[in-house]
């Protein structure tokens, strides 16, 4: 559904203005129309003498709005902090190549702040060209400058694909782009595919609590706009000769009413990130008090692990969301993931059962987590990881 001002019936009276309560109608050359902000409240509908402020229905709303064959390529969004491109941009770069070869089309990564050795190397991990900005306003993420200059890269270049990680940034102002260019987007996408015969890209997540896998299309909008979570694609081959076009791009007229002043991080018991960790130790409600990550903590620290947890241990405030795996947490794919206390419900299970290996130690033997599991121990936690605990000691000498 979309809230238009038809400009042929539009006579710049201006009554419409006040009607909104979001400032969506502004007035240009005097005529009204309506920008971004619409939240399709319908609170203008009725308030224009000509009758030009109409509700286009979904029938309409789907028309082909633009011409979709001059949109071309796949983009992927290098994010970054700090300067260095995330893990999750590289994972991308690697699925872009593999649908840019299906499309035969171009693969661009569009990296705003970092230096020109990062983007060299989003070469050398498969883009065939990087539009680069530097402007040291994309130092720090925030919303209101990336969402404007992606969108006038968008404006100007017109990529049929976009990939970008669904991490904080992501999620944070790929939806406002997608507003703003008035396209679809597609978040968390587990797999994605192009339609042989319309040359579509089939985004694929799960839905209804992990329950069905949607396949969802993007067929009259370009362009079609996809996020994926760190660690669920495989980065792809890396080249040390592979050449590419760095383009340099000037950061458009760029305005923002917020100004990030300094960023905090949370403490954490990781000492590696949970999404690039070799070996994951999470704990769940079987540990029954916030005191018992410190042994999960000690048996992680022993395998040079990272430490995960359940939602349900995240909501009793035993350990910080960051570390949640899941549907509403972070998706992993360690080689060792150790559940201790953790039922397997299918929202946890999603987030990490594509690990290499995974070890179950739950007193329930018909706990479902046995179900995913390579070796399932059944016993009380406390007394099997302080035996694991004591035998990797004796080891390690
Ligand atoms: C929309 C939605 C999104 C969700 N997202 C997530 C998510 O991202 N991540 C997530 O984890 N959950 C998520 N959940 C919650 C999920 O459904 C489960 O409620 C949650 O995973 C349960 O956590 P748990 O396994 O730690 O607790 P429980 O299900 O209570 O399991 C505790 C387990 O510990 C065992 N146990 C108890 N004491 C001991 C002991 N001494 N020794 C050994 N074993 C013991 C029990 O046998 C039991 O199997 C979501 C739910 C919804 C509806
Ligand atoms: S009230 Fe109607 S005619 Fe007047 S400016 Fe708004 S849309 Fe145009
Ligand atoms: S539908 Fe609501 S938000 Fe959109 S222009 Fe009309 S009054 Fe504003």
């Amino acid at each position: 559904m979309l809230i238009i001002i038809e400009q042929d019936k539009c006579i710049g009276c201006a009554v419409c203005i006040e009607s909104c309560p979001y400032s969506a109608i502004v007035m240009t050359d005097e005529k009204a129309s309506i920008n971004e902000y619409c939240q399709l409240c319908r609170a203008c509908l009725n308030v224009c003498p000509e009758g030009a402020i109409v509700e286009r229905t979904e029938t309409s709303d789907i028309q082909v709005s633009h011409d979709l064959s001059t949109y071309k390529g796949i983009w992927v969004f290098a994010e970054q902090r700090d300067g260095y491109v995330s893990a999750v941009s590289y994972e991308l770069i690697g699925e872009g190549r593999r649908l840019a070869g299906e499309l035969k089309t171009n693969l661009s990564a569009v990296l705003f702040g970092s230096s020109e050795k990062e983007a060299e190397e989003l070469i050398r991990w498969g883009a065939d060209q990087v539009y680069w900005c530097d402007d040291p306003i994309f130092e720090k993420f925030n919303d209101e400058p990336y969402s404007q200059q992606f969108v006038s890269l968008i404006n100007e270049f017109k990529p049929a694909i976009i990939l970008c990680g669904a991490t904080a940034i992501g999620r944070s102002f790929m939806p406002r782009v997608a507003a703003r260019v008035r396209t679809g987007l597609t978040a968390d996408c587990t797999a994605l595919q192009i339609d042989k015969e319309t040359g579509n890209l089939i985004q694929i997540r799960p839905a209804f609590g992990g329950n069905i896998m949607a396949s969802i299309l993007c067929p009259n909008h370009r362009p079609q706009i996809a996020t994926v979570r760190p660690r669920v694609m495989k980065r792809g081959d890396y080249k040390e000769d592979r050449k590419g076009e760095i383009i340099k791009i000037r950061a458009v007229n760029l305005n923002s009413n917020t100004e990030v002043l300094n960023s905090h991080k949370e403490p954490s018991y990781c000492k590696v990130n949970l999404q690039e960790a070799e070996v994951i130790v999470s704990g769940g409600r079987g540990l029954g008090n916030a005191k018992g990550f410190e042994l999960i903590e000690e048996l992680a620290s022993l395998l040079n692990g990272s430490v995960g947890a359940s939602r349900a241990a995240v909501d009793e405030g035993w350990i910080a969301y960051s570390h949640q795996v899941g549907q509403t947490g972070k998706t992993v794919c360690p080689k060792i993931y150790i559940a201790c206390g953790i039922s397997g419900a299918v929202q946890h299970l999603v987030g990490m059962s594509s690990s290499d290996i995974i070890i179950a130690i739950n007193k329930n033997p018909e706990a479902p987590i046995f179900n995913v599991a390579n070796y399932g121990i059944v016993g009380d936690l406390y007394e099997v990881i302080g035996l694991l605990i004591k035998r990797l000691k004796e080891t390690k000498g």
